[in-house]
Parts: structure tokens; C-alpha cells; sequence
């Protein structure tokens, strides 16, 4: 089946009690049992909700997994993979991971007895040298935010289970559509739904795909036991969000190409980071692993004035945090998303002070790109 046909029907039967042909918002707590240990398959809702339960199986199925887990935001659900590996276990981190995934690991899972090694992962040697009898886990992000820096998943994968460890991927910045890690052989594949799934900028969600039985049963387990769970209305967000996916992400492909082509060719913009354009240097991977670009783009003015001059001087495009909406979202990383990085390690990232992120929405191309256009010609 196309991706479409899935995102429009997989989990989604219409309801058995009135034959709703969308799944109704389950707004319940509890569930009336028959007798004595007789129920329907429900007894409280933060074990089962029919609605969370139509998300999970509809994200699994786009990712082409068999086991979904939707929590109450992105990080809640970083925070119950995690709860796979225990005091003792060592794991490895892409180094520009997303900001709120840097802080979960240093500053709280660091301090029950998980060790992390953060190391460059877009160089497979860096993760050779950095793993240790007690890695149990790879975990990356691919593309990385904001420098749009990609890891080969296969080559991650191969790695990680020659030693036996797994290999998780962060998938929020190109969702299913683009990228299915899965396929190359990575274990667990997470997102923040809050973004290009739900994609409304309405919602705050997360949710974990993966295969392996075992493993699944412990996410379970984790979801139950620590209750950071997706609510039924954002659940049913989620479904709306994802029955229109793939023309979203057509359309983000196609606008991010043709606005990554005029910030390249713009006399203002000093660099790009965009993995589309022919002078991104893992362009070839970019081909090889993803079905497209996708809407995120980052450039650089050159200094902190000509970045204000720009963020302030957009006019359609919306100065905020967060990405992969209907609305053109742009930031500043080095003040926004990226504050807590160390000065030290943001200029070696390339997350200098005149560094732009982009997430280019869904309004007319030309209005984007003019938009852009008239706040550069802002830059002294
Ligand atoms: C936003 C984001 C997260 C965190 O998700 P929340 O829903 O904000 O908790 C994790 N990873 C990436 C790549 C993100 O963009």
C-alpha cells in the first residue's frame, strides 16, 4: 500500500459503535467492566485509550514498524527509550542533537549512572573510537538541528549491532515521509509529533516505533508505569495531522528546494546548510537515505546585527521556536533553541551568532521567498 492509502486508514477502522468514519475522541478515564476481571481489552485510561491506540498504530505503520507508543511531548518520549538502558550502560549521541535532548541526558539521566559520549557522528570513525564494552545504545539525529549535518544509517547500524547495541534515531525533522530509518536497519525511530506529524502548531506530543518484541514490551511497561502519556484529544490531532502528510511534506520539499536555491545565490547569506544543495558535502548521502529534503534550512548573515536585522524584519515568516508547521517559523539558535550550549561548543558547531534557522511552511513559495527577500535588503 502507498504511503497515503496508510496515513489515511492504518489504525482507523471506523468505529465499531456507530461506524464514525473518524475515530472519535475517547474522553474518558475509566471503562464500565461486565464482571469480575470481564472487560472489553479497556480498564483506565493511561493503560489504554482506543484514540492513543489509533495514533500509535498509525504512526507505526508510516515508519513500517510493528509497535508504536505515543507520549505527552518529544522529550517525554526521549526520556522513555532511555529507560532502556540502565545504570552502568554506556551511550553514544549524535553532538548537535536537539538542545532539550542535550540537557535530558547531561543534566538528569546523567546523574542515575547512564554515561554518554557525544561524539560527531556524520564521521563513522568517531563513533568506532568512542564505543566501549558497555555501549548499549547509539542514539542519533539525522538531519541535525540547525546545521543540517546527516548520519549514515546504515553504516550506524551496522556498527552498533556487530557490537550489540541498538541504534535510535531521532526522525522529527524529515518524518516518515522523507526518511525511514527503519530500513536501514536502525531499532527505534522517535518523534516530537509536536512538529511535522501533528504539523498544525496545535499540539505538544511524541511518540517511539520500533520492531523488537522485547523491547516493546518494556516501552509499554514505561508508558504505563511512568504515565507521560498522549492525551485523546492530541492523539486525534496527530491522526488529523498525519492523514495529510505526504502533500504537506511535498510541498515543504518543494518550497524549502526553491527557497535553500535563492538563499544561496542571495549576496547577504555567507553560507547555507542544506543538505539539497549540491554544495552540502554529504549531498550523496542526503540522496541516498532521504525521499527529499524536506522544509528545514539554516544560513548565516555573518553577525548578530544582520541576524536581528532579518528576524526582525520578516513580515509572513514568524519569529518562534519549534518547526514543521503550516507557518513559516523562523529563529535564532544561538539565543532560542541553542542558549544552553556552550559558547565553545556553538562556534564549533557552527551555530554562530548570525546563523538563521528556517522552517519553511506551507504559504505561496513567491510570498516566502519575497519575504526573505525584503528583510535581507534590512541588513546594513
Ligand atoms: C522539538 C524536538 C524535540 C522535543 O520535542 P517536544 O515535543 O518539544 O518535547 C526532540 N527532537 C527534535 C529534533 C525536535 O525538533
Amino acid at each position: 500500500m502507498g504511503f497515503s492509502t496508510t496515513a489515511i486508514h492504518a489504525g482507523q477502522e471506523p468505529d465499531p459503535t456507530t461506524g464514525a468514519v473518524t475515530v472519535p475522541i475517547y474522553q474518558t478515564s475509566t471503562y464500565a467492566q461486565e464482571g469480575l476481571g470481564r472487560h472489553k481489552g479497556y480498564e483506565y485510561a493511561r493503560t489504554q485509550n482506543p484514540t492513543r491506540a489509533a495514533c500509535e498504530q498509525n504512526i507505526a505503520a508510516l515508519e513500517g514498524a510493528r509497535f508504536g507508543f505515543a507520549f505527552a511531548s518529544g522529550m517525554a518520549a526521549i526520556d522513555a527509550t532511555l529507560r532502556l538502558v540502565k545504570a552502568g550502560d554506556h551511550v553514544i549521541v549524535s553532538d548537535n542533537t536537539y538542545g532539550g535532548t542535550y540537557r535530558l541526558f547531561t543534566r538528569i539521566l546523567a546523574n542515575y549512572g547512564i554515561e554518554f559520549t557525544f561524539v560527531d557522528t556524520t564521521d563513522l570513525s568517531n563513533v568506532e573510537a568512542a564505543l566501549k564494552d558497555n555501549t548499549r545504545m547509539i542514539y542519533v539525529e539525522t538531519p541535525t538541528n540547525p546545521v543540517m549535518m546527516l548520519t549514515d544509517l546504515q553504516a550506524v547500524a551496522d556498527l552498533a549491532h556487530a557490537r550489540g547495541a541498538r541504534v535510535v534515531c531521532d526522525n522529527t525533522f524529515l518524518s516518515p515521509y522523507l526518511q525511514r530509518p527503519l530500513e536501514f536497519g536502525v531499532d527505534i525511530v522517535l518523534h516530537s509529533t509536536t512538529k511535522y506529524l501533528n504539523g498544525h502548531s496545535d499540539g505538544v506530543g511524541g511518540v517511539v516505533v520500533l520492531n523488537d518484541e522485547q523491547d516493546a514490551e518494556w516501552l509499554g511497561f514505561v508508558q504505563n508505569s511512568v504515565g507521560a502519556i498522549l492525551s485523546p484529544f492530541d492523539s486525534w490531532l496527530v491522526l488529523r495531522g498525519t492523514k495529510t502528510l505526504a502533500l504537506r511534506m511535498e510541498q515543504h520539499d518543494r518550497s524549502g528546494r526553491a527557497v535553500a536555491a535563492f538563499l544561496e545565490e542571495h549576496p547577504k547569506v555567507q553560507k547555507l546548510y542544506y543538505p539539497g544543495s549540491l554544495s552540502h558535502r554529504q549531498h550523496e548521502l542526503a540522496e541516498r537515505q532521504q525521499r527529499g529534503f524536506g522544509g528545514m534550512v539554516a544560513f548565516d548573515v555573518g553577525s548578530l546585527d544582520n541576524a536581528r536585522a532579518v528576524l526582525e524584519g520578516v513580515k509572513i515568516c514568524t519569529l518562534a521556536e519549534s518547526l514543521g508547521a503550516v507557518e513559516s517559523l523562523i529563529s535564532h539558535p544561538a539565543t532560542m533553541t541553542h542558549a544552553a550550549v556552550l559558547p565553545e561548543t556553538r562556534q564549533r558547531l557552527g551555530i554562530t551568532d548570525g546563523l538563521v534557522r528556517l522552517s519553511v511552511g506551507l504559504e505561496d513559495t513567491d510570498d516566502i521567498i519575497a519575504d526573505l527577500d525584503q528583510a535581507l535588503g534590512k541588513i546594513k
